[in-house]
């Protein structure tokens, strides 16, 4: 059992607390006024994340609802259009504020499972209109899908994407909250996906482990320009070392082992699809299991509620889908015990 309460907390990969060796490292940071640009740590966190995913130049904010909206915000001209998935963060989880502060239209396409097909976003990309229709001036793309269970977009539909834009001048950005599962799953280098975005945001306080923190990267030039919005947005941080340095020492130490938290979310959805159709196991590929109540008779708040009455915490991300995230907070005893509470109450039925 952890301190916090549960015997495994699968809520999701923002519930980690910072390890001890972290804390060392955030409280012997060395810091300065970053809004002065004279915070060492966090030059070399901006530094680190853009030579990770082959950018001239980072930007580090609290949040990574805040560097996406950042990214979005530099591409797209007041009334001009983004596309996205229609299960996409941006469009679902970030509560209008592409709309809110940057008067960003969206228009979406479907998909499953989250999982990009180039053509579909192609189909809908508008330019050259004129006055008569709104101009699309972003095609976002999220990798892993969260909404869509932590799948991972072929690099195949990504690279497609990519050259079909060619020639329009439409720019890409990557919403890569959990790129680095992508990365950790594939094999696929990160300068692989970074190199075929204009701008990258990742985050550093999902599975990496770190309590705050998520980096924007792109050319030097843009960084610069979301670097006075970050200030006007009112998130221009001074000794914010602090934070950086927690970011840091995740990237250093907390990068391969995502590899254990795809196996215990493989393991765990392995042995829930033994015992019913509840796991689409094609779709776990990385820290992410989406849990299908609609056979049991049960919405997925009450089996939320049912496993949570056995010490696992899951989220009940729809009304028939109950999301488990692994993260570095949950070890084997806890996904055995994620797995018995699971096949118990699937197995009960309505009740
Ligand atoms: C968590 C997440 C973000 C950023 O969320 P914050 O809570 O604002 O840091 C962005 N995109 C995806 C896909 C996410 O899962």
């Amino acid at each position: 059992m952890t301190d916090t309460g549960w015997v495994a907390d699968l809520l999701s990969d923002t519930v980690t607390r910072p390890t001890a060796p972290m804390r060392r490292a955030m409280a012997e940071a060395e810091v300065g006024d970053d809004v002065f640009g004279e915070d060492p740590t966090v030059r070399a966190l901006e530094e680190r994340v853009a030579g990770l995913l082959g950018h001239e130049a980072g930007l580090f904010a609290p949040t990574g609802s805040l560097t996406n909206q950042l990214g979005l915000r530099l591409h797209v001209d007041p009334g001009g259009e983004m596309l996205a998935d229609a299960l996409a963060h941006v469009v679902r989880a970030e509560l209008g504020a592409a709309a809110v502060f940057s008067g960003i239209t969206s228009r979406t396409w479907s998909s499953t499972a989250g999982r990009l097909v180039a053509k579909d976003a192609l189909a809908m990309v508008t330019t050259g209109v004129g006055p008569y229709q709104v101009e699309t001036q972003l095609v976002v793309v999220e990798n892993t899908h969260n909404f869509g269970g932590g799948t991972i977009q072929p690099l195949t539909e990504i690279r497609a994407l990519r050259d079909g834009l060619a020639g329009t001048g439409v720019p890409m950005h990557l919403d890569g909250a959990r790129l680095w599962n992508a990365h950790v799953a594939t094999g696929v280098e990160l300068t692989a996906y970074g190199q075929l975005f204009d701008t990258v945001s990742v985050c550093l306080s999902k599975g990496l482990g770190a309590p705050v923190g998520s980096v924007l990267v792109g050319s030097a030039e843009a960084m610069a320009r979301a670097r006075v919005w970050r200030k006007r947005y009112g998130a221009g941080m001074r000794q914010s070392g602090i934070l950086a340095a927690a970011g840091l020492y995740a990237v250093e130490h907390h990068l391969e082992r995502l590899a254990d938290d795809h196996g215990r979310a493989r393991r765990f959805a392995e042995a829930i699809a033994e015992v019913g159709p509840y796991v689409t196991l094609a779709d776990v590929e990385t820290n992410i299991v989406m849990v299908d109540t609609s056979g049991t008779g049960r919405s997925a708040a009450q089996v939320a509620v049912a496993v949570g009455e056995r010490g696992i915490r899951a989220y009940p991300s729809g009304k028939d889908r109950v999301r488990l995230v692994w993260h570095l907070d949950v070890d084997d005893a806890g996904t055995d015990a994620a797995i018995a509470a699971f096949r118990e109450v699937l197995g009960q039925g309505a009740g």
